[in-house]
C-alpha cells in the first residue's frame, strides 16, 4: 500500500484523485494541499511515496513545488497534472525530474494506469 500526497487547488480534482487512489487502487492518501507551498511543507513532514502535483495553483505553482520537492529528495515520485496549452510547463517539469503526467480533462483509465505504475 502506497502513501499519496495530493497537491491541487481544486477541491473537485482532489476529491476525484482521492476516490481513485483509495477506493479503486487500495492505497492511502496521507495529505492534501491546496497550493505548492503547502505541498512542499507536507511532503517534508509526511514523506509520501507518491505526489500528484497540479501545475496551476496560487501562492506557489506546481513547477516550483516540484523543484523544491526534488531538492528535498531527488528520488521523490511526482506525477504532474497538466492541462491543455501547457507544453512549455511540461518540458520544464521533465527537466526537473517529473516522473509521470496525467492530462486534464481526466480520462479515468489512463489515471488508473499511471497511478498503478508509480505506486508499485
Ligand atoms: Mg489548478
Amino acid at each position: 500500500m502506497a502513501k499519496f500526497l495530493i497537491v491541487d487547488d481544486s477541491t473537485t480534482s482532489r476529491k476525484m484523485l482521492r476516490e481513485i487512489i483509495e477506493h479503486e487502487l487500495g492505497h492511502i492518501v496521507i495529505g492534501e494541499a491546496s497550493d505548492g507551498a503547502k505541498g512542499v511543507k507536507m511532503y517534508d513532514a509526511l514523506h509520501p511515496d507518491v505526489v500528484t502535483m497540479d501545475i496551476t495553483m496560487p501562492v506557489m505553482d506546481g513547477i516550483e513545488a516540484l523543484k523544491e520537492i526534488k531538492e528535498l529528495n531527488p528520488e521523490a515520485k511526482v506525477i504532474m497534472i497538466t492541462a491543455a496549452g501547457q507544453a512549455k510547463m511540461i518540458t520544464k517539469a521533465v527537466d526537473l525530474g517529473a516522473d509521470e503526467f496525467i492530462a486534464k480533462p481526466y480520462e479515468h483509465s489512463s489515471i488508473v494506469e499511471i497511478l498503478k505504475k508509480l505506486a508499485l
